[in-house]
């Protein structure tokens, strides 16, 4: 009788629970999802988190499969030729499969300063120091927001919308990824809510002190709060443990999402760097390369050849507080097209996205149960596990 196939995912975010959702249910394969905290992080709100408008965080009995093993640790090591895990607490854990969606965090700011007094909002533990600094400040002090890609817009205006004095310091751009529809659409709802937006020649800043930004002009703007959004990169665990990875930390795998150094390691999510099809860090892929990365690894248990990774856009979503937000379409491939949607019809659009996210992971989680109902009475059973499991070629 075959045995049954061990399925780690490392990662509980939105990639992860996409994974771990589709693997489960089925026939012989079992999966353990470890993630350092027991409940979920929608990371796509750690900017109301930040201002005190949402909690960002969801129960795992929501949005994950019943069958799906979950385990509280971080994982600090892969040893991919013994296919086991090391914790930090020093458990260990064997794997057949592995899927590998820690997804990132603040890049490295690379200017004096950032690291040591700018506040990050990428991580949920870092939004909550951040909101716990922005709760301290008196009501009308100066708080500089760094970045003007989308998560700086977000947090820049959720900030503003809550009486905040926000400046934002963009860089060259702001929104550099928009259509300039968008971008007009998003200036001009930010200049509404009161935020001073810096951007042009000399806008990027040059350090960060205690109470102060300093631009490259030679500006010096007063910060009781210095919001630093300029970037994600991955964790550096793949690297850590010998696996391939790209500049910005993410692990190098082929177009199914299979490491390149070993062919039982998956990424997805916004820790993978796909030779073909390279998508955006951002949970519109993650969603999406999830349940692809499940797939090959459920292909490879059947002994069969997995698909290439299909990663499809359809908008860059921007919320600019809670009355307001800019949705701008894209192409598949992520280049923003011209049409938007903007004011309270964007805002309402994008909060049913974000809403739309969770539903989208708990109709996974349900159809595992389906699944595993069906295994359970024998009706998948010859789907998988026909004893002709192989080790997948290199
Ligand atoms: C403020 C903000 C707003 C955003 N808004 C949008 C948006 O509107 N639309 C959009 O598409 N994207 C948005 N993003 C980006 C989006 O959140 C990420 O791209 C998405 O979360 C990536 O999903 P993921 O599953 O790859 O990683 P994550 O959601 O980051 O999940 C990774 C999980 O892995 C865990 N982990 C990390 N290391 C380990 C380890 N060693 N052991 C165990 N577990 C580990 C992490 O703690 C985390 O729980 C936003 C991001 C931020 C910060």
């Amino acid at each position: 009788m075959p045995r049954t196939v061990e399925v780690a995912v490392i990662g509980g975010g939105y990639a992860g629970v996409a994974a771990a959702n589709r693997l489960a249910g089925h026939d012989r394969v079992a999966v353990t999802l470890i993630n350092p905290r027991p409940h979920f992080t929608e990371r796509i709100r750690l900017h109301q988190l930040a201002a005190g408008t949402h909690e960002a965080v969801a129960d795992y009995r929501d949005v994950l499969a019943g069958g799906v093993r979950l385990v509280a640790g971080t994982v600090t090591r892969i040893d991919a030729a013994g296919r086991a895990l090391t914790l930090a607490d020093g458990d260990t854990l064997g794997y057949d499969y592995l899927i590998y969606a820690v997804g990132s965090g603040p890049a490295d700011p690379g200017v004096p300063g950032a690291a040591a007094y700018a506040h990050g909002v990428a991580t949920l533990e870092d939004a909550r120091r951040l909101a716990a600094a922005v709760r301290s400040a008196p009501a009308s002090a100066p708080l500089v927001v760094v970045g003007g890609g989308l998560t700086g817009v977000e947090t820049a205006a959720e900030l503003a919308a809550q009486g905040r004095a926000v400046t934002l310091v963009c860089g060259a751009r702001l929104a550099p990824s928009l259509h300039a529809t968008g971008r007009r659409a998003v200036a001009r709802l930010l200049g509404g809510l009161g935020v001073r937006v810096l951007d042009g020649p000399g806008a990027e800043a040059a350090e960060v002190t205690p109470g102060e930004v300093r631009l490259a002009d030679g500006r010096e703007l007063p910060a009781a709060v210095t919001v630093w959004a300029g970037g994600f990169a991955a964790p550096d665990l793949a690297a850590r443990s010998g696996l391939r990875t790209d500049a910005l930390g993410r692990m190098v795998t082929d177009e199914t999402l299979t490491s390149v150094d070993d062919p039982r390691i998956v990424a997805a999510g916004d820790a993978a760097a796909p030779a073909a099809g390279r998508y955006r860090m951002s949970c519109q892929a993650a969603v999406q390369a999830g349940p692809q990365a499940a797939e090959t690894v459920l292909t490879r248990i059947r002994g069969a050849d997995p698909a290439p990774l299909r990663v499809r856009f359809v908008a860059q979503c921007v919320s600019l507080g809670r009355q307001a937000g800019v949705v701008q379409l894209t192409h598949r491939d992520d280049r923003p097209a011209r049409g938007f949607v903007g004011g309270r019809t964007g805002a309402a659009v994008k909060e049913l996205i974000c809403r739309g996210t969770l539903h989208l992971l708990a109709g996974e989680a349900r159809r595992a149960a389906r699944r595993a109902r069906r295994t359970a009475d024998g009706a998948a059973r010859p789907t998988l596990a026909t004893g002709r499991e192989r080790r997948p070629a290199a």
